[in-house]
């Protein structure tokens, strides 16, 4: 339960090392460098990618060729959008569940211009 490999993938821009896990292969916690891992284990290499390194590198692993990869802009983003929408949501449901218990009463939502979205409650 819960187990998985691990393939350590060096960042494209600065080279620090970095776990990525993957559960296609045997799981027994072992651990591999991304030339020597095994095939089954690659399959599954990029379940968490892309990988955000300190350098602020964005990146992947090619699995054909077995090399690491910055992620162009669109997955940037489209990773970010999904952080986003999963904040949005909690938030939303954390407001709903206020609502219910009658802790709020008035939700105004507006454009608090630099500072995004802005959520009135009383
Ligand atoms: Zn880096």
């Amino acid at each position: 339960m819960g187990c998985f490999d691990s393939v350590m993938v060096p960042c494209p821009k600065c080279g620090k090392k970095h776990e990525f896990q993957s559960k296609s292969g045997r799981c027994c916690l072992d651990e591999y460098e991304l030339a020597d891992a095994p095939s089954d284990v690659m399959e599954n290499v990029n379940r968490h990618a892309p990988r955000e390194c300190e350098c602020g590198c964005l990146y992947k692993v090619d699995e054909a060729t077995r090399t690491p990869i910055e992620v162009g802009v669109a997955e940037k983003n489209e990773k970010m959008a999904q952080q986003y929408r999963t904040l949005a949501a909690t938030m939303l449901e954390d407001l709903a569940r206020k609502v219910l218990d009658g802790e709020v009463t008035t939700v105004q939502f507006s454009w608090d211009g630099g500072a995004g979205l802005k959520i009135t409650t009383r």
